[in-house]
């Protein structure tokens, strides 16, 4: 993990502000939908990324092992 030496209040609605360079570095523009995850007691953001599947066509969640819509394998766990 890297740090890159930012330090950023929550406001009062528990919000911050991720600096446009990072944005850009990791190429996540406005709109783009990001998960929240917990590792011991830190908090992960994640760019939120869908997969096609490839037996029925749908969308489905990247991290999901198996298709939601079809039930086909997509990746090993
Ligand atoms: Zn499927």
């Amino acid at each position: 993990m890297k740090n890159l030496g930012i330090v950023r209040k929550l406001d009062d609605l528990g919000r911050i502000v991720i600096p446009k360079e990072t944005r850009d570095l990791l190429h996540i523009n406005e709109g783009d939908a990001l998960e929240i995850w917990i590792n011991g007691s830190d908090i992960v953001l994640k760019k939120h990324k869908t997969v096609i599947c490839k037996n029925c066509e749908q969308f489905i969640e990247e991290h999901d092992v198996f298709c939601r819509y079809c039930g086909t394998k997509i990746r090993e766990e």
